[in-house]
């Protein structure tokens, strides 16, 4: 079962060592436990329902508050804090297509406001319900996660767009196959949510990110149905697929997603380097894409999440060996910066792309640990998310933000943001953890992304106002260093003033006539992306 405020599986508690508590004690002073809002309460205070009665919609008050919200940290702070205001009127179910038809169609008759809800795992505010005069549905896609049709010859697959990772894998590796996009919320977010968000993948490397891996599909928009056929490649005209790519709701329902699949590969194994400093990483990591060696990912830490990551996840005994080894090749553990490096396909490539980057790797002062610390992250990969629930019992919020430049800009950047997260609550007299990585690896630059904790305030509302000074200081201070206001996130409400920034007032305005044209009447999602 699904935690009701808080992250993922309610079974699932990740537990922090003595060693991370006296670290976060040590960085940022006792963590400020504050009691949850309880659920009865939230149930007592949903207002009734303007919708009239649909035998597809439930109007029952626990669905709907499940249906009001993302995973964003404002998202929580409202939810755990018991501030959340607004709620969907109802959360409609539908379970085939022509359910889905039928919604769209009482919508429009009724003047409904739609949320498309697919995993729920937004981290922008995608599905914050807006304040509205009309009734606001939220239409959750969860009962849309059959897999349609397989066909190896193409190597495409068509699944309803509510599918989630886990199952999507789950089906397409019965088969042979894999998709192989891994979002860490992978476990809970769905295809559909993927498309529209332009979400990115760990080994997207080697597998693509959802642009490259969305081959085609339907999407049901209030002015009609859009079908976009899987060409392998076309010059017919600007792609249709990248106006759905991004569209966050805003256009109409993706129903079915065809992608490109692949076979399961070989080998997929990740590994374990670490620099005696950043500049060293960053220029190895920036030569292996320059050279085009095919690796499937890679991740570089800067010194402070390295230290980080090590207290917080890694085992007490095993750092200390891990140091110790560091130390006696000269890498002392205040500058280390851990590198993983994964590589995906048949056994000669794999070989021959490792070969190839160990050898740039050992060239820029790389030192491998072997291939213990890979193995065990890529068996927890999906279990870092539950350290946020962890980190909030224990009285400290935990946010991330991420953005992608040119590789001139990526170490100004970076510590631009750093340094800009770290001062934003003086005026509170309050510190922030902050550390960083690069992970979206190109030849001409890279994503980064910065992840910080702070301690909760006395009352929810002061916690986020805190949080809103630190997301508009970080925010104007990615867009003054030329970065995208994100790399694969997407923009919600929290990255909308933004937007213009790179999109310019052209560009706004022939995405303000596309969603015109498909959603006249601005029920689909209004107020999310664009204004
Ligand atoms: C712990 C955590 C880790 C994350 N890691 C990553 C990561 O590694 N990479 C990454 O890219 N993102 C990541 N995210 C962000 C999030 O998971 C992605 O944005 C994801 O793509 C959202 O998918 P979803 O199904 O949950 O969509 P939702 O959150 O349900 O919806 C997001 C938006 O898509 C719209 N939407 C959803 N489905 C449809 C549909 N079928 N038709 C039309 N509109 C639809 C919604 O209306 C909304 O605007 C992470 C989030 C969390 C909480």
């Amino acid at each position: 079962m699904q935690q009701w405020n808080g992250w993922g599986d309610a079974t699932v508690s990740v537990d922090l060592s003595v060693k991370a508590h006296t670290l976060l004690r040590e960085l940022l002073g006792q963590g400020n436990v504050r009691a949850d809002y309880p659920l009865e309460k939230y149930i007592d205070r949903i207002p009734a329902s303007r919708l009239p009665h649909h035998p597809l919609i439930s109007t029952h008050p626990k669905k709907r508050l499940d249906h009001s919200h993302g995973q964003s940290l404002s998202d929580w702070i409202g939810l755990r804090g018991g501030i959340l205001q607004r709620f969907p009127d109802g959360v409609a179910l539908p379970v085939t297509l022509e359910d889905v038809t039928e919604i769209l169609d009482f919508s429009k008759k009724h003047n409904i406001v739609i949320i498309p809800f697919g995993g729920g795992t937004s981290v922008v505010g995608h599905l914050q319900v807006p304040e509205e005069n009309r009734p606001v549905l939220s239409l959750s896609l969860k009962g849309l996660n059959r897999l349609i049709e397989l066909n190896p010859a193409n190597l495409l697959a068509t699944f309803e767009s509510g599918v989630l990772g886990l199952e999507l894998e789950r089906q397409l590796m019965a088969k042979g196959f894999t998709l192989g996009h891994y979002p860490q919320s992978f476990e809970f977010s769905s295809l559909g949510g993927w498309v529209v968000t332009r979400s990115s993948g760990q080994q997207s490397s080697h597998y693509g990110s959802i642009e490259q891996l969305f081959a085609g599909g339907e999407l049901i928009t209030p002015g009609g149905l859009l079908r976009i056929p899987p060409f392998p490649g076309s010059a017919a005209g600007p792609d249709l697929r990248h106006l759905v790519l991004g569209s966050e709701g805003r256009m109409g329902v993706l129903t079915r997603v065809l992608v490109r699949i692949s076979k399961i590969p070989e080998k997929d194994d990740v590994y374990g380097i670490f620099f005696p400093s950043w500049d060293h990483g960053r220029d190895a990591v920036r030569a292996l894409a320059e050279m085009g060696i095919p690796y499937s990912m890679i991740r570089l830490s800067n010194s402070a999440e390295t230290m980080t990551n090590l207290t917080l996840v890694g085992q007490e005994k095993q750092v200390a060996l891990l140091k110790r080894y560091l130390r006696l090749r000269g890498i002392p553990d205040t500058k280390a910066c851990m590198c993983l490096i994964g590589f995906t396909g048949t056994r000669r490539l794999v070989k021959t792309a490792r070969r190839e980057s160990f050898s740039i790797l050992h060239q820029h002062k790389g030192v491998y640990v072997g291939k213990a610390m890979g193995e065990a992250w890529k068996k927890n990969r999906f279990r870092a998310p539950y350290l946020r629930n962890t980190l909030w019992d224990n009285g400290y919020a935990v946010d991330t933000v991420e953005t992608a430049v040119t590789w001139d800009k990526v170490t100004p950047t970076l510590k631009a943001i750093e340094n800009v997260i770290e001062g934003s609550l003086a005026p509170w007299n309050e510190k922030i953890h902050v550390f960083s990585h690069l992970s979206h690896i190109y030849s001409t630059g890279s994503s980064i992304y910065s992840t910080f904790i702070f301690r909760l305030a006395d009352t929810p509302e002061e916690t986020l106002e805190r949080w809103k000074t630190i997301k508009k200081a970080v925010s104007q201070t990615i867009v003054k260093a030329g970065g995208t206001i994100s790399h694969q996130h997407g923009v919600g409400v929290d990255h909308k003033p933004y937007l213009e920034a790179e999109k310019g007032s052209i560009g706004i305005g022939i995405l303000k006539q596309l969603f015109a044209h498909t959603d006249p009447e601005k029920r689909m999602n209004p107020s999310k992306l664009l204004s």
